[in-house]
C-alpha cells in the first residue's frame, strides 16, 4: 500500500473543516446557548489521545467540553476491547445514558473506539441499543464532523467502521489537550505482530508511522507552549520508522526530538522486546531528555508459553536487551506487562515468570488475567485455565512484586528527586504528587503554584508503590 493511500489528503481534511462549519451553524440555530459535549474513555493512552483529538473537534463545532455527563448535548463513548470487562463497563455506561436520553430527548450519542470495530459488538449495539446516534472506528475518528452533521440533518443512525486492515494517518485535526504539562503524541498507529491473545491488529489495523517532520512540529509547538512531558505512543512504538520511504527509525525520531529547544522530558510506550534495539538503547543512554525508564512487556517467562503467545524472542534474548539497557544505564527503571492464566499455562511456566520478576528485578509490574478475546487464536486453543487457578497465580505475582517494589523504592531514601508536579494527591489532599523521571509516584507538601513545574524533593519515606519527601528549598 503507497503512503499516500494510507494519509488522508488535505482536500478529505478541509471537507471535515466544512461540516465543523455546518455542525457549528446548526448549533447556532438552536435556542439554547451553551452547548456541552462529554467524552468517556476507556482503555490505554492511545485511546486518551484519540478522545483529546474528538473533543477538540467538538469544541471547534462549538461544544464546550463538560465533566458532566448530565449536562451534555453530545455524548461520545471511546471504547476499548482489550480485555472483556472493559467493554463490559463501557457497554454498561452506554446502557445507563439511555436514561439521559429519555430525559433530553435532542441529545445525542455517539460510541466509537477498538470495541466497535468488532463486527459481533457492532451488531450488539446495533440491535440492542437503539438510542445511540451513531457508531465509528478507530480509523474513522477524522470524520466524526461529517458523521454528526449527517446524523443530526437525516436524523438517521450513521455506521462508519470499517476501515479495512490498512488504517490511514489523518493530519491536522484540532485538538484539546486534558494537560497544559503533560502532552501524548502518537508517532504511529496499529500493529503487525499478531500475538495469539490481542485483539489490537484487527481494531487498530496495521502499522503506519506518521511522517517525521509532522510529529517534530508537533512537539516544537508543545515545547514552546511550555509543556513538561512528552509521551510518544504507539501500538509497538519501536517499530515506528518501518513502513517509512527513507532510512529513518524510532532511535532517530528520539535523537531529533531531544534536539528540540526546551525543558521537557520525553517518554515512549509501548516497545515490543523484538523491535528494542540496541542503537535505541544507545540513543536513550546518552540523551538527557529522554526519561530512564523503559516499559518492556514480558507477558510470560516461558519459552514455551511465549512461542504459543507469537512473541519472537525468548528468555535469553529478552535478558539480553536487560543486560544491555543496565549496562548503559545502570539506574534505569525496568516495567513490563505480565498475562497470568494463559491457555495451556502450567505451574512450571507460572513458576518461570515469578523468576523472571527477580531475576530482572522489575520497577513495577501491570499484570493481567488472560481474557479470551474473540476472533484471536487464542481463544481457541484448549486447556484455558480455570478463573480459580488464574486468580490464585495472579495473587501470587501480585505478593512477589510486591516485595520486589518497595525494595526498590526504599533505595530512594534520602536522595532528592526531580519530580513533575501533576497535582493534588486524590488519597491525601493536604500533598501534591507528581512523577519522578523513573515514574515513581512522589507525594509531598506544596502549594499549587508548583502543578505543571519540576520540584526537587527529598524522599523521606518509601512505600510499596509510591515515596512521600519534603520540597527543597
Ligand atoms: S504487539 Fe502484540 S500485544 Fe502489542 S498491540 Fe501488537 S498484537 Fe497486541
Amino acid at each position: 500500500m503507497e503512503r499516500n493511500q494510507i494519509i488522508i489528503s488535505p482536500e478529505k481534511i478541509r471537507e471535515q473543516y466544512v461540516y465543523m462549519d455546518k455542525v457549528r451553524a446548526l448549533l447556532g440555530e438552536r435556542m439554547q446557548k451553551v452547548h456541552y459535549a462529554y467524552v468517556e474513555t476507556f482503555g490505554c493512552q492511545q485511546n486518551e489521545a484519540d478522545s483529546e483529538r474528538i473533543m477538540g473537534m467538538l469544541e471547534n463545532m462549538g461544544y464546550t467540553p463538560t465533566q458532566d455527563a448530565a449536562l451534555s448535548d453530545i455524548i461520545i463513548v471511546n471504547t476499548c476491547a482489550v480485555r472483556e470487562h472493559a467493554e463490559l463497563r463501557a457497554l454498561s455506561i452506554t446502557g445507563q445514558f439511555k436514561h439521559l436520553k429519555e430525559k433530553k430527548k435532542s441529545l445525542i450519542i455517539g460510541v466509537c473506539g477498538c470495541m466497535v470495530s468488532q463486527e459481533h459488538r457492532k451488531e450488539d449495539i446495533k440491535n440492542k441499543y437503539p438510542y445511540i446516534n451513531f457508531l465509528f472506528g478507530t480509523s474513522m475518528n477524522w470524520k466524526l464532523p461529517e458523521i454528526l452533521y449527517n446524523s443530526m440533518i437525516k436524523q438517521k443512525r450513521q455506521y462508519h467502521l470499517d476501515c479495512g486492515d490498512i488504517g490511514n494517518i489523518a493530519e491536522d485535526l484540532p485538538i484539546r489537550r486534558e494537560s497544559g504539562f503533560k502532552a501524548w503524541v502518537s508517532v504511529m498507529y496499529g500493529c503487525n505482530n499478531f500475538c495469539t491473545y490481542c485483539v489490537v491488529p484487527y481494531v487498530r489495523g496495521r502499522e503506519r508511522s506518521r511522517d517525521p517532520e509532522r510529529i517534530l512540529d508537533e512537539i516544537r509547538e508543545l515545547a514552546k507552549d511550555g509543556y513538561r512531558e512528552i509521551t510518544l505512543l504507539g501500538q509497538n512504538v519501536n517499530s515506528y520508522g518501518k513502513d517509512l520511504e527513507i532510512d529513518y527509525d524510532f532511535a532517530d525520531l528520539l535523537e531529533d526530538i531531544c534536539k528540540i529547544d526546551g525543558d521537557f522530558i520525553v517518554r515512549f510506550m509501548t516497545s515490543h522486546p523484538k523491535d528494542a534495539s540496541r542503537k535505541l538503547i544507545d540513543t536513550m543512554a546518552r540523551s538527557p531528555k529522554i526519561a530512564k525508564a523503559f516499559h518492556l512487556p514480558l507477558q510470560s517467562g516461558s519459552d514455551r508459553i511465549l512461542k504459543e503467545m507469537n512473541r519472537h524472542y525468548d528468555r535469553e534474548t529478552y535478558l539480553s536487551l536487560v543486560g544491555y539497557m543496565r549496562e548503559r544505564m545502570p539506574d534505569i527503571a525496568i516495567t513490563t506487562d505480565i498475562i497470568v492464566g494463559f491457555p495451556g499455562e502450567t505451574e512450571e511456566d507460572f513458576e518461570q515468570t515469578l523468576d523472571m520478576l527477580e531475576t530482572v528485578g522489575y520497577d513495577n509490574i501491570y499484570s493481567f488475567i488472560y481474557s479470551k478475546r474473540r476472533g484471536t487464536k487464542a481463544s481457541l486453543m484448549e486447556d484455558q485455565i480455570p478463573e480459580e487457578i488464574k486468580k490464585e497465580r495472579f495473587a501470587r505475582m501480585i505478593e512477589k512484586q510486591s516485595a520486589i517494589s518497595s525494595g526498590k523504592n526504599s533505595v530512594y531514601l534520602g536522595s532528592v528527586q526531580k519530580v513533575l508536579v501533576e497535582g493534588r494527591s486524590k488519597t491525601d489532599p493536604d500533598k501534591l504528587t507528581g512523577r519522578n523521571e523513573k515514574n515513581r509516584l512522589v507525594h509531598f507538601v506544596g502549594d499549587d503554584s508548583l502543578i505543571g513545574k519540576f520540584a526537587n524533593v527529598r524522599i523521606t519515606e518509601a512505600e510499596t508503590f509510591s515515596l512521600s519527601g519534603e520540597l527543597e528549598k
